[in-house]
């Protein structure tokens, strides 16, 4: 094993291929987009990788079929447990579906029901919880225990991180070398998976991860060497305000990325309609961060070859409308 001052590298190259073997045919092999516009603003050649368009709305389902065909017979046959009111719980759903293995979603009580609707609507069983009475996490693994079922995290897990890996792979595969591959983060699983991609195929190019300013965790963490936590940040870029990166993909992110960026919601906004009305591409809040730093020129990026992950687009466009000013 690999060992780093950070914790061991538990995720490398061939993992990541072996997920794109495991997911081919499942998971949608999503479009790259180009734009003259952008390519004329930034004066880069920029390539974005449309996760909006992968199955249930985001890259989280790469990392779920993965971790899901990877479990044992038995683990399948007892079924698997996430919780989370966002992409992952979506993807573990559909992925259970599609895997026949039975999917247990934990979600808060006071969840849109909007999403528990959509998460019952692939198959799974949702159980609420009263999120001012009892610990999210707690009440999980008691579940978990209580019905022999295995925990599938939604960032902190090598096979998790493998999945997400191969939305880098698809990218330069198709779009050849790389400069600069931006990738938004929160807990880091995309982040992390798709820097181990870009060393192996790209050598040379430069992984940088984007965060919400209001919830930099992962930025502090990456420049003081130590992990950082932030508490319920407010950002609008909802699949971003994770507590804190894991000790999966901490040393991963400290290994492979080479520095991390932040936008604030004003610019994310601006990105998202500016995605929306240019490139007629939908995406949610946390999935403009990559594009945001490059569209606000937080990147000096003239010249050069540049990807940019777009991770979803799960956005309620009414409350994107109210937003319009
Ligand atoms: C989960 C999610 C992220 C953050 O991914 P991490 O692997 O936790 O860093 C970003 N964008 C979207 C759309 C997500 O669903």
């Amino acid at each position: 094993m690999n060992q780093t001052e950070f914790g061991p590298l538990l995720v490398a190259y061939d993992d990541v291929a072996g997920a794109a073997q495991r997911i081919l045919g499942h998971a949608r092999r999503t479009p790259v987009l180009t734009s003259a516009t952008v390519d004329e603003r930034t004066g880069a050649q920029v390539f974005f990788k449309c996760e909006n368009f992968q199955r249930m709305g985001a890259f989280k389902f790469r990392g779920a079929y993965n971790a899901l065909s990877l479990l044992s017979p038995d683990e399948k046959r007892r079924g698997v447990l996430a919780y989370s009111s966002g992409n992952h719980a979506q993807a573990v759903a559909l992925a259970g579906r599609m895997l026949g293995v039975k999917p247990v979603i934990v979600m808060p009580l006071d969840a849109p029901p909007v999403k528990i609707e959509a998460t019952r609507g692939y198959g799974a069983e949702v159980v609420l919880y009263d999120k001012h009475k009892v610990d999210r996490e707690a009440f999980a693994r008691e579940l978990a225990e209580s019905r022999g079922l295995a925990v599938i995290p939604p960032f902190d897990h090598p096979h998790v991180v493998a999945g997400q890996g191969t939305a880098a792979k698809e990218l330069i595969e198709e779009a050849g070398g790389l400069d600069y591959l931006l990738v938004c983060c929160g807990g880091g699983g995309l982040l992390s998976g798709c820097a181990i991609a870009a060393h192996a195929l790209s050598p040379g190019c430069k992984t940088i991860g984007v965060e919400p300013a209001l919830g930099d965790d992962a930025t502090r963490s990456f420049r003081t060497r130590t992990l950082q936590s932030c508490h319920n940040p407010e950002t609008i870029a909802d699949g971003a305000r994770t507590h804190s990166m894991g000790k999966v993909t901490f040393p991963l992110v400290m290994r492979y990325v080479s520095d991390m960026l932040t936008v604030d919601d004003t610019e994310l906004l601006r990105t998202m309609f500016w995605l929306w009305e240019r490139m007629k591409i939908v995406v949610e809040p946390t999935g403009a961060l990559a594009a945001a730093a490059l569209l606000e020129g937080k990147l000096a990026a003239k010249g050069a070859r540049v990807g940019v992950i777009i991770s979803g687009g799960n956005v309620d466009l009414r409350w994107a409308a109210q937003q319009l000013r």
